[in-house]
């Protein structure tokens, strides 16, 4: 971190959730830290913060502190978790782009209607400055029918937009350039397959450095196992859930996403260093909950280097994936032997804000100011 030089241009990122607002402040071309912060327990009960603009204000304030003003910021991108069918690449926000994520909520009500609180409240505090969305599905866009559709009645699809779209896209993105650089080969000539392993959980085959089918798919339910997300399961389990034991819906919902993955089974932490140590103390469940997230890791990796043929790496990310020597050394061994070439396992930590701050400068300089 430290001051703007003078022909700097200074790129924002805002990644807003439905409490909380993450910011950080690049100088380009240098893609230097100027200024970082996390606002929480936006509109919460007893909470100070009372919206996201008022989030916004205070991480001006904070950025104040750290010698900038907010009028010099040049540019201003924003993560948005769904881009649907419509948005396939980081698109300059206007007033049709903002009715567009608004007609998106359906198939993102968790996320996008935060994402927009956030580009509201840029778009009053800076109102003349430029303003990038980037979607988390957008990486996925590259995904074939065959891969992305439902084996549901067809009109789910054309109705309803039912469909994988897949997340993370824009760090699974940001690792494979990375992966590049450090193969010192062009990502057009590498199949890669990324698994970006944090609090969710998603893998992705990567061809010529497009995602040619990922883990995540409708709703990031889908896929891995995570802290707190079944991933693949039975969709008669759903039912069952329903008919036999009389949950709601939203009941349903709760257990699937918040109750689910490595803390239902283990019954201990969804986080993955509490399971270690509980392991290690003798708690089996605890055990259970890793093996069973290193197994369905597995039976990915095996599809995916099947849907490529050749993969060149493995390539891990997320606190799970940059930090847990026994994943990869697990999914070293059991692909031993399986490729002709042994793919190189490769841990690369994600930056999604810089990603972020990189798109926004691309849409800035291909369409001007
Ligand atoms: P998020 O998806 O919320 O960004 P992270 O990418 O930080 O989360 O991943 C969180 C997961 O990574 C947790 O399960 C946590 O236990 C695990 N993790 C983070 N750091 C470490 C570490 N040093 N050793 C083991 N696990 C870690």
């Amino acid at each position: 971190m430290g001051r703007k030089k003078k022909n700097d241009r200074l790129i924002l990122t805002v990644n807003c959730g439905s409490s909380s607002l993450k910011f950080k402040l690049f100088s380009f071309p240098e893609e230097q830290v100027r200024a970082k912060g996390l606002i929480e327990h936006i509109g919460e009960k007893g909470s100070e913060v009372r919206d996201h603009h008022q989030a916004l204000e205070l991480a001006f304030q904070q950025m104040f502190s750290a010698g900038i003003d907010r009028w010099e910021i040049y540019a201003v991108g924003h993560r948005v978790v769904h881009g649907g069918e419509a948005f396939i690449k980081p698109t300059r926000i206007d007033n049709k782009v903002i009715n567009k994520i608004r007609e998106l909520f359906k198939l993102a009500p968790l996320h996008n209607p935060a994402n927009l609180e956030g580009i509201i409240a840029c778009k009053k505090l800076l109102p003349n400055v430029p303003q990038v969305a980037v979607f988390d599905t957008a990486f996925h866009s590259t995904i074939p029918e065959r891969a992305y559709m439902y084996a549901l009645p067809f009109e789910y699809y054309s109705r309803y937009g039912v469909r994988r779209y897949g997340f993370h896209g824009t760090s699974h993105h940001y690792v494979s350039l990375r992966a590049s650089e450090l193969l010192k080969k062009p990502l057009s000539r590498l199949n890669l397959i990324t698994c970006h392993l944090g609090n969710g959980c998603s893998i992705t085959a990567v061809k010529g450095g497009k995602s040619v089918d990922t883990s995540m798919g409708f709703t990031p339910l889908e896929g891995l196992v995570m802290g707190t997300r079944s991933g693949d399961l039975d969709p008669a389990l759903v039912i069952f859930l329903q008919r036999q034991l009389s949950l709601s819906p939203d009941e349903v919902d709760k257990v699937l996403n918040k109750e689910s993955g490595l803390k239902g089974l283990s019954g201990v932490s969804n986080d993955f260093r509490d399971l270690m140590q509980a392991r290690k103390k003798g708690n089996e469940r605890a055990g259970l909950a890793i093996e069973v997230f290193k197994y369905r890791l597995l039976k990915y990796i095996g599809a995916y280097a099947v849907v490529l043929g050749r993969v060149d790496a493995i390539v891990f990310t997320g606190g799970i994936g940059e930090h847990v020597a026994e994943v990869r050394q697990f999914v070293r061994r059991a692909v031993k032997g399986l490729f002709k070439k042994q793919p190189e396992i490769l841990v690369i930590p994600t930056d999604e804000e810089l990603m972020i701050a990189r798109q926004v400068v691309k849409v800035i300089s291909r369409r001007g100011l």
